[in-house]
């Protein structure tokens, strides 16, 4: 046909971008360069610190044994025995208490009560003289140096027991065994609950190379290669991998995520523990998104547009009152019955609320759920990205994935947008990663030895 397309010249090179009149606004974005691959993994000056976790397989399927597993620093204290082979682990556990005076007591009497439940729950599991590696997921900030070295940087979640900062915690349970005369367990893994999420659906599906925690904090990790390590000081010939921990909840602490930050997103960081820290975090995990939703709701009270009338000494205006499983429950109703949403309102103390008031609060909360969804999802498809592989399953656990009817949806459209073309993924459930997962470390690092 040789159609004229009424385009006459080429560029003369004399041309410059403006956008001051243009539909096509051609915005300058800042980043100026493309990765040449000369760049590897160093944490000194980053706020994501991408620590390598000396975790260096991810299970065969020819791991076999008896491995006990503690789990620290979730909701309850944990001992576990766990036996696996071919792929089939059986736990058996016992959750203990840690009784207030020992959480601020000294280190020695936490390591001693520890110690106490490891023994009493090998006599009453029989295993007496047994030698048992032991797995331990420690859920506290620490600087790791071996796989069976971490050293606590700091106590969280109402723990302070003097004398544990800076100290290797191994070391210590080491110490308080032997106090005890208890002989056989011997600490061989220290790890998050983000390794142990990867390490327990790993072991069923071999192509799941990524683990992410939405529950009280966000987190993940992924498998990378020891080239691309530049934090890796150790020898290693064999296997020349290592999962890293990201510690992304802190990704936006240099102001990166500012221009979507919102006034909310602020409030809430002034009055959290740690203002300036773990920013991303706080747009997403289950300890932060329940206040998000509160801040914006005393807005709109504030400004006039709901609850006319309420009684301003009620829940709502109170720090923290509004839990996240609350998010979950308001999106879970359907029908113009707004059951849930009315139970959670009764709960506040809120009175003479309207269904117009309903739908406001269910869509404040849809919206601020679903902006945690696509953050974590775009992090997610940055890593799948990187790895680059045909298909990868991602490994997750946390009450705010597990219960909020939408998230898991949310995040698989999100990912797709964001993905390559043709990568495919699929997000898994992971079950009781902090303790089948730290056996399985335990067992794939002595399968390695
Ligand atoms: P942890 O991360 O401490 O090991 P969880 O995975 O249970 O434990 O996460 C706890 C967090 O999940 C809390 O911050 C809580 O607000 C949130 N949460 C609990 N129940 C729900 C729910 N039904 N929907 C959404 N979030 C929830």
């Amino acid at each position: 046909k040789i159609f004229p397309m009424f385009v006459r010249a080429l560029p003369d090179g004399s041309g410059k971008i403006s956008n001051y009149s243009s539909d096509i606004k051609m915005f300058p974005m800042f980043v100026r360069a493309l990765p040449d691959g000369s760049s590897k993994i160093s944490n000194y000056s980053a706020d994501i610190k991408l620590f390598p976790t000396f975790v260096l397989a991810l299970p065969d399927g020819s791991e076999k044994g008896q491995f006990l597993a503690l789990d620290l620093g979730g909701t309850n204290f944990r001992v576990l025995r766990v036996r696996i082979e071919d792929r089939e682990v059986d736990i058996e556990s016992k959750t203990f208490l840690i009784p207030q005076r020992i959480m601020l007591g000294t280190g020695t009497q936490l390591f001693d009560h520890i110690a106490n439940c490891i023994g009493k729950f090998i006599t009453e599991q029989n295993l007496q003289g047994e030698k048992l590696p032991l797995g331990f997921t420690f859920s506290f900030p620490c600087k790791q140096e071996g796989l069976a070295k971490a050293r606590l940087s700091k106590w969280t979640k109402g723990f302070r027991c003097e004398g544990v900062v800076g100290e290797d915690i191994c070391f210590l349970l080491h110490e308080a065994l032997k106090r005890l005369g208890i002989t056989g367990v011997e600490v061989v893994a220290v790890v998050n609950d983000a390794v142990g999420t990867l390490m327990s659906v790993a072991n069923n599906d071999r192509r799941c190379e990524i683990g992410l925690i939405l529950g009280t904090g966000c987190n993940a990790c992924y498998m990378e290669t020891l080239d691309n390590v530049g934090l890796w000081e150790e020898d290693c010939d064999f296997p020349q991998q290592v999962i890293i921990n990201t510690e992304w909840g802190a990704f936006g602490d240099n102001g990166c995520l500012d221009f979507i930050r919102t006034e909310y997103d602020r409030e809430l960081d002034t009055y959290s523990i740690n203002p300036g820290k773990q920013i991303m975090e706080k747009m997403i995990s289950g300890m932060y998104l329940g206040e998000i939703v509160r801040l914006t709701l005393e807005r709109l009270y504030n400004e006039g547009l709901l609850f006319n009338g309420m009684d301003p000494e009620c829940e709502l205006f109170v720090r923290g009152k509004f839990y996240t499983k609350y998010v979950s429950e308001i999106e879970s109703d359907h029908d113009e019955f707004f059951r849930n949403t009315k139970q959670v309102l009764d709960e506040l103390g809120i009175e003479n609320y309207t269904t117009d008031d309903c739908k406001i609060v269910k869509y404040v909360c849809t919206l601020i759920s679903a902006r945690a969804a696509f953050l974590s999802s775009a992090g997610l498809a940055t890593l799948i990205n990187r790895l680059n592989k045909d298909h990868m399953t991602i490994a997750v656990d946390g009450s705010l994935y597990r219960f909020h009817p939408r998230f898991h949806n949310l995040m698989c459209l999100k990912i797709q947008e964001l993905v390559k073309p043709g990568l495919k993924f699929k997000l898994e459930l992971s079950h009781d990663g902090s303790g089948k997962g730290a056996a399985l470390v335990a067992a794939v690092s002595t399968r390695l030895l």
